[in-house]
C-alpha cells in the first residue's frame, strides 16, 4: 500500500504538482486546502510523512500522528517545529539548507539596492509625476560602492550575501557567535563585535535563525547604536527584530530606512504602521520564491521523505538530530 504524505497547500500549483509527481511511486500526497487545525489533526492520523510550511508541529500534532516517520520542512528555518518532541517520538526532522541560499541572498541585495536608490519611490514617480510639467526632480541617492555592509549571522545565506556584496566593492564586516575562518580568508570579511558592527555599518543585514536567544536581537538599544544614515535589512525571521522599536526608529529617524521580507505577524496586517512609512521597502516573505529554488527545495524534501519511508536516514537532518537513526515507533499511539 502507498504511504500517505500530508501537507498544507501553501505552495503554488506547479510546486504541488512537482512534489506529487516525484512521490508518485511511493506515496499519495494530500494537500490540505483550506488548512484548519481540526482537519489537519484528523488527516495526520494515518500519515507517514508531513511537509511542513509555517504551521507549528508540536506535541499535540505528534500525539495525533502515530505513523509519522518524518517532518520535512519546506524551507530552512525550523523555529515552528518542536524538534525535541519529534526526537523523543523518533520522528525525523529535515529542512532544505543550502539550496535556497542564493535566492535569499539575491533578495537581500535587491532590498539593499532598492533602499539605496529608492527604486519603489522612483517607480511610483515615473508612473504618476515625471511626465507632468514642472515636476521637481528626485533627490540624489547614494552609491553602495565603498560603503560598509554589516552581516549578522554569517552562515550559508550570510556568506552568499557577502560574496555578492563583494562584487559591489563594499567593505564587509560580520558578527556571528562562531567565527567563520573560511569567509574571512576567501572574502576578506572582517569579524567585529556586534556593537562595533552596528556603529560602523551603512547597511546591517540580519541572517540569524529565530531562537529564544535571537528573539528581538535587534531592539531599541541596537537600533540606537546604528548610524542615522544606515539601513536595516531583515530577511531572516520577523521576531528577530523588535518591530515596535523599528517603527519608532524609522519614524524618529534613528536610522535612514529598512528593507523587510519577514514580519512579526505574517501576512503583514494592512493596519501595520510599517505600511504607512515611506522609508521602508517591504516584500511578502518571498526569499525563496524563484522557480529554480522551489524545484531544488521540492526535490530535497521528496528525497528525504523517500529515504525515511524506505527505512533510510534522511540526508538533511536538522543539526539536533544529526547522527541519529530511528527504527520506527515501537508503540505508536492511537
Ligand atoms: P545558517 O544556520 O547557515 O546560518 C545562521 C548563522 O547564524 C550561523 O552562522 C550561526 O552561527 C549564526 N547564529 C545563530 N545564532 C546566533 C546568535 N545568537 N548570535 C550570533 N550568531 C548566531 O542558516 P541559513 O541557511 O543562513 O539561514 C538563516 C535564516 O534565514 C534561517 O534560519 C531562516 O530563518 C531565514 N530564511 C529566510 C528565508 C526567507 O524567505 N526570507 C528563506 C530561508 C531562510
Amino acid at each position: 500500500m502507498r504511504s500517505k504524505v500530508i501537507s498544507s497547500s501553501k505552495m503554488r500549483t506547479k510546486t504541488l504538482q512537482l512534489i506529487e509527481s516525484l512521490l508518485e511511486d511511493v506515496a499519495e500526497v494530500l494537500f490540505l486546502s483550506p488548512w484548519t487545525t481540526d482537519k489537519f489533526l484528523e488527516e495526520v492520523k494515518d500519515a507517514e510523512a508531513l511537509i511542513a510550511f509555517h504551521e507549528p508541529v508540536n506535541q499535540e500534532l505528534l500525539d495525533h500522528a502515530p505513523k509519522l516517520k518524518i517532518v520535512s520542512r519546506f524551507g530552512v528555518g525550523y523555529d515552528r517545529l518542536d524538534v525535541e518532541a519529534c526526537t523523543a517520538m523518533e520522528v525525523y526532522v529535515t529542512n532544505t539548507p543550502g539550496v535556497l541560499s542564493h535566492a535569499v541572498a539575491e533578495l537581500t541585495i535587491a532590498l539593499m539596492l532598492s533602499l539605496s536608490r529608492r527604486i519603489p519611490v522612483a517607480d511610483r514617480y515615473v508612473r504618476t509625476e515625471w511626465g507632468k510639467p514642472g515636476t521637481p526632480l528626485l533627490p540624489l541617492r547614494h552609491d553602495v560602492a565603498g560603503k560598509t555592509l554589516g552581516i549578522i549571522g554569517l552562515g550559508r545565506i550570510g556568506y552568499e550575501v557577502a560574496r555578492r556584496a563583494k562584487a559591489f566593492d563594499m567593505k564587509i564586516v560580520y558578527y556571528d557567535e562562531v567565527r567563520n575562518g573560511k569567509a574571512e580568508k576567501d572574502l576578506q570579511v572582517q569579524y567585529q563585535p556586534l556593537v562595533d558592527l552596528l556603529r560602523t555599518s551603512d547597511f546591517v543585514s540580519v541572517h540569524v535563525p529565530l531562537t529564544a536567544e535571537t528573539t528581538h536581537f535587534i531592539g531599541e538599544r541596537e537600533l540606537r547604536l546604528m548610524k542615522e544614515t544606515a539601513y536595516l535589512i531583515n530577511t531572516s525571521r520577523g521576531p528577530v527584530v523588535d518591530e515596535h522599536a523599528l517603527c519608532r526608529a524609522l519614524r524618529e529617524s534613528w536610522i535612514e530606512g529598512a528593507g523587510l521580507d519577514v514580519f512579526t505577524q505574517e501576512p503583514l496586517p494592512l493596519c501595520s504602521p510599517l505600511i504607512e512609512l515611506e522609508n521602508v521597502v517591504l516584500t511578502p516573505h518571498m526569499g525563496t520564491h524563484t522557480v529554480e529554488t522551489r524545484r531544488l527545495m521540492a526535490s530535497a524534501v521528496v528525497g528525504d521523505i523517500k529515504r525515511a519511508l524506505t527505512g533510510k536516514v534522511p540526508l538533511n537532518l536538522v543539526p539536533e538530530q544529526r547522527g541519529k537513526v530511528f527504527k520506527g515507533r515501537p508503540n505508536p499511539r492511537k
